[in-house]
């Protein structure tokens, strides 16, 4: 899955990068992982980003992005490593 959203930001360096508010979104398809088409909502559309690198916790293309939609998430099968959902931190 790539990346669709509401914003777009410019790095010094390198291709335009999503912002905003990122979905997951198919090459080809006119609308998101979680059915919004990408037109009446206004999304930009960035095939050369992965979704799970608009990932806050652990994606490198998230800088700018300000939420990431959850039922895109779980359309894609979930966070990559799944961090945020698992609890590893044993205390002695
Ligand atoms: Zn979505």
């Amino acid at each position: 899955m790539k990346v669709a959203a509401s914003g777009t930001w410019f790095p010094d360096e390198g291709s335009r990068m999503p912002a905003g508010e990122v979905h997951a979104w198919e090459p080809g398809q006119n609308q998101t992982a979680c059915g919004i088409p990408l037109k009446r909502a206004g999304l930009h559309r960035f095939p050369h980003v992965d979704f799970t690198d608009t990932d806050p916790v652990t994606g490198g293309s998230a800088d700018a992005v300000r939420w990431s939609c959850p039922r895109c998430q779980a359309a894609t099968g979930g966070r990559r490593g799944g961090k945020r959902w698992t609890r590893s931190d044993p205390r002695p």
